[in-house]
């Protein structure tokens, strides 16, 4: 008796569920607001950027292979690793 009790609750609640879905029409403004935080991480339009497709990032910097200065980031240019400023754009 108390098992049967128990599966109505959970039915209904079922139902007031469905029924919140419809009505979150408004739902979707947090969806927007989701979706704008999204361009902040501007790390993926980099990693995207077909310009760029060649070069190697060492979190503890490494030395340039045409001015030696250590960055984090370089590019590969004539099989060198080379930093932003010696790469040729
Ligand atoms: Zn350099």
């Amino acid at each position: 008796m108390v098992e049967d009790a128990s599966l109505e609750d959970f039915l209904d609640a079922g139902d007031e569920s469905e029924d919140e879905g419809e009505s979150g029409t408004a739902a979707g403004d947090d969806t927007a607001e989701t979706e704008s935080d999204v361009p902040d991480t501007g790390v993926s339009t980099d990693a995207v950027d077909p310009a760029v497709t060649t070069y190697a990032w060492s979190p503890e910097g490494a030395a340039c292979a045409e001015c030696g200065e250590v960055v984090e980031r370089r590019w590969t240019q004539d099989s060198l690793l080379v930093c932003g400023a010696c790469k040729s754009w």
